[in-house]
């Protein structure tokens, strides 16, 4: 690191004690973004990178609401407001007992470039609660997400921040809390993104992340002349987004291996095919069951209970062609990359943001292979959300196959803004450095043309 940016990230760790992802986050930018910095001296002067850091607004609240049984329940409420300065503050809410300002921030700088890579106006947030929708009847889910909304409605709207789903919010929660924000706020407006269809939802909202980190894939393989055919994928996580790239590997001849939650993971070595891919989305999506089941249901699987005693993963460790992590951050360590390129993984598509620690990156760069990194890989959901956006301003739906296309137009651009990147500030073939300087020039110049605010 230059000392430009060791002072920085000096000040940063000062600054925003106790927040170890927002850190690394942080330090991974102000890496790749050393070169720019250096040709681009108005930049540094206008301070832009220490503006982007500061997030422009954080709203912290208390989520009072009652349980079936009668108890007061209090959670936390948190909405990070990063940077509006190519769009409305946008980005997913997350319901999960590790939720914290720190991560939420981490999350929320990220998503500042990722949107700004889609090519939509859209500025970056996030926010969330500490509350687990884990175990809770679906009267306790509404009763919260109705208190959650309660407070975070005086603070969004379609032209001033509009939050989506995440980890433990996907569309029963997005409906609650619309109902919610229509009630208070008297109005029917896109609000919120991942909406159901009959209400103003985009049709492959649901699908995007998963089917955007597939094309992602699809985009870095053909730069070698190859494609997904018959290429085993190691998949983590078993939601929205994990389901869906899955689905996607499918219908590219791929095949999809394992699966897991935060209990265990499944290997099934004779692949997850269509039909078993359909019982993992009615175990999760309906019935909210563990993916240990899957290996009841299906004999050719082997399931491995979380061992927190192991210093890797062994999810990571069988033999395979790529890797799509898709539950949660630093969940590749390096011990878990090496497994992987020992295990012949050459193409790793990141569904879930910020998955992979510093020295699992540090790796996956140094051995070549193709590496996505979440910020680019997974923008498909936000860029789907953008496109539901477009829809709810102009009262029209556009088909599965308008919106499919535009997705997979929106992943190649993506990709192509990573590789001319890197080609314009000579790191070819890095697309951490790619997605970081593409995402982050955008945003750099508007924030200079509106003046110091
Ligand atoms: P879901 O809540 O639908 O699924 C999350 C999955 O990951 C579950 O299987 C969950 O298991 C597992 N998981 C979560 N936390 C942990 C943990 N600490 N350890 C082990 N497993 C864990 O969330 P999504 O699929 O929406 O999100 C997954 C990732 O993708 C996240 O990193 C999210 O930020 C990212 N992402 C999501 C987008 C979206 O559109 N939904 C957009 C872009 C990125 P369990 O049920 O046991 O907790």
């Amino acid at each position: 690191m230059s000392g430009y940016a060791e002072s920085l990230m000096q000040d940063v760790k000062a600054k925003n004690p106790a927040e170890p992802e927002f850190h690394q986050a942080v330090e991974e930018v102000a890496e790749s973004l050393e070169r720019v910095l250096e040709r681009h001296p108005e930049y540094r002067s206008a301070k832009i990178l220490e503006r982007i850091i500061e997030p422009e607004r954080v709203i912290l609240f208390r989520v009072p609401w009652v349980d079936d049984r009668g108890e007061v329940q209090i959670n936390k409420g948190f909405r990070i407001e990063m940077n509006s300065a190519i769009g409305p503050y946008k980005g997913g809410l997350r319901f999960h007992p590790s939720v914290n300002l720190g991560i939420l921030k981490f999350l929320a700088f990220e998503q500042v470039f990722k949107n700004s890579l889609t090519t939509l106006p859209m500025g970056g947030g996030k926010g969330g609660s500490d509350f687990d929708p884990k175990g809770k009847s679906d009267r306790e889910v509404m009763r919260f997400c109705q208190a959650f909304m309660q407070e975070l409605f005086r603070h969004i709207g379609p032209n001033t921040d509009v939050p989506a789903g995440d980890i433990g919010v996907g569309g029963r929660e997005i409906g609650y809390m619309f109902g919610q924000y229509k009630k208070l706020a008297n109005e029917f407006t896109g609000v919120l993104t991942g909406k159901d269809l009959n209400w103003g939802g985009s049709r492959i909202r649901p699908e995007a992340t998963g089917y955007g980190a597939v094309y992602f894939a699809a985009e870095m393989l053909s730069t070698r002349g190859e494609s997904l055919e018959g290429r085993t994928c190691l998949v983590s996580g078993s939601g929205n987004v994990a389901q869906y790239t899955c689905e996607k590997i499918l219908e590219l001849g791929g095949k999809p291996v394992t699966l897991s939650d935060s209990s265990g993971y499944i290997y099934d070595e004779a692949g997850i095919d269509t039909e078993k891919l359909g019982y993992v989305m009615d175990l999760k999506n309906v019935r909210r069951g563990r993916i240990k089941e899957y290996a009841a249901q299906y004999k050719s699987a082997m399931y491995t209970e979380t061992d927190a005693s192991l210093d890797y993963n062994p999810l990571w460790n069988h033999k395979a062609h790529c890797a799509f992590p898709s539950a949660t951050q630093n969940e590749i360590n390096d011990k878990d990359a090496q497994n992987l390129l020992d295990n012949g993984v050459y193409v790793v598509s990141e569904g879930a943001n910020m998955p992979t620690t510093p020295e699992g990156v540090r790796l996956f760069v140094e051995n070549k292979i193709l590496y996505g990194p979440g910020k680019a890989a997974n923008a498909g959901g936000v860029a789907v959300s953008g496109l539901e956006m477009a829809q709810n301003s102009m009262r029209y739906a556009w088909t599965r196959e308008e919106v499919d296309n535009r997705l997979q137009l929106i992943m190649k651009d993506i990709h192509t803004a990573c590789v001319h990147a890197t080609e314009r500030f000579e790191t070819p073939g890095n697309y951490v450095d790619g997605a970081n300087i593409a995402g982050f020039l955008k945003v750099a110049d508007a924030m200079i043309d509106q003046g110091v605010v």
